[in-house]
């Protein structure tokens, strides 16, 4: 029996009368773009979020170039965003017309390290990007306050975070916005592309809205240029179904990274996923390190398991970012993790017993080599 990596399609026979009634109703009513089924969605998302406003947008990176465009962040300016990401993280502060620094991030989870945010930040700094990354959220309770001090905008990535939590506080109560993906893999996905900027501030909020939908105000009335990114009626419809089931989803995750603790705790050559006492971790991805991962990765292919790797290139040695010359020095955790991080198979719906088919085959290798 093979175990894939992740399981959209077994979600979907769960949920098929469901979302095949959602969809029928987004066709009948010829709601396409925002209207109705958006404006319900983004109601909802608000509320799941603890936020006053939601906007919906065409896809994760849009809602991180909007945000940084509603917060006045453009040419001349710098944003510092952790080396250890998506591309798209970066990609947002080049489309916003400013100039990505990459900070170097915390070895425990990867997320951005306050000490070389510190370092990091000049005279030019306008705002910063940080990122729940595999849904472990990031120290906002030390980035915040130094944001404050220095004058920078907060714009948090919680594209790998929907639901996590900081001593219990939701992510919209930290830094100016928090920009979400609902890429068709994330933990709370759509069958395309889309993504949603959440705050508590108005103005951010209506100047995001406006700019998404080419800086409307009424039909044919433009109050300034901005683009086209908003939430197709079909994806949302189906974002509102599947955020009911995101609590209990984020709990079958959160019961499976039990079982691979409990199963891999002093394995030879792996080191498991920290998660801090103060951290609500979403367990986007289940991440482990490895010196000998290839060779893992071969073992369980050999297994039919299904990896993946998280990120096997930092943005600071991408060919994109090549213009930088950055070193492996440069940022020295950043560099060690590209080199061993390992994703193993997590997704809501997989059973118990596949997570211990998973866990026999990494406690067979780790004997063995
Ligand atoms: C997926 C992702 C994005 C981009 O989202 P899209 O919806 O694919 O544009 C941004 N940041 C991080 C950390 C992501 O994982």
């Amino acid at each position: 029996m093979s175990i894939p990596f992740a399981d959209l399609k077994k979600q979907y026979c769960t949920l098929q009368p469901e979302i095949d009634t959602a969809m029928k109703q987004v066709i009948e009513k010829s709601a396409f773009i925002n209207g109705p089924f958006a404006a319900v969605f983004e109601e909802e998302f608000a509320r799941f979020c603890s936020a006053k406003f939601c906007i919906g947008v065409g896809n994760g990176t849009d809602a991180l170039f909007i945000a940084l465009k509603g917060l006045g962040v453009g040419a001349g300016d710098e944003v510092l965003v952790p080396a250890m990401t998506f591309i798209a993280t970066g990609e947002a502060v080049t489309m916003a017309g400013a100039k990505p620094i990459f900070v170097d991030v915390d070895p425990a989870t990867g997320t951005m390290s306050v000490e070389d945010l510190r370092r990091k930040i000049s005279p030019t700094s306008k705002a910063v990007i940080t990122v729940h990354l595999y849904g472990h959220p990031a120290d906002m309770n030390a980035i915040d306050p130094i944001a404050r001090e220095k004058g920078l905008y907060v714009v948090q990535d919680a594209a790998q975070a929907h639901g996590a939590t900081i001593d219990g506080r939701p992510l919209s109560k930290f830094g100016d916005c928090v920009c979400y993906s609902f890429y068709p893999g994330k933990n709370l996905g759509a069958y395309g592309d889309a993504g949603a900027v959440v705050t508590d501030n108005a103005d951010l909020a209506e100047y995001i809205r406006k700019f998404a939908n080419h800086g409307r105000n009424d039909k044919y009335d433009h109050q300034f240029e901005g683009v086209n990114s908003r939430l197709d009626g079909l994806q949302a419809a189906i974002l509102s179904v599947k955020l009911k089931y995101l609590d209990q989803w984020t709990a079958q995750r959160r019961a499976i990274a039990a079982i691979y603790k409990r199963e891999l705790t002093g394995l030879k050559g792996l080191i498991l996923p920290k998660s801090h006492s103060w951290a609500g971790h979403v367990y986007h991805l289940y991440v482990v390190r490895c010196a000998n991962r290839y060779s893992l990765q071969e073992f369980l292919s050999d297994n039919k398991i299904a990896t993946g790797i998280h990120y096997p290139v930092a943005l600071p040695f991408m060919e994109a970012y090549a213009y930088y010359r950055h070193v492996h020095t440069d940022f020295p955790v950043a560099y060690a993790m590209q080199e061993s991080v390992f994703s193993l198979p997590m997704y809501p719906e997989m059973t118990e017993d596949q997570v211990m088919q998973v866990c026999r085959a990494i406690k067979t290798f780790c004997d063995k080599y």
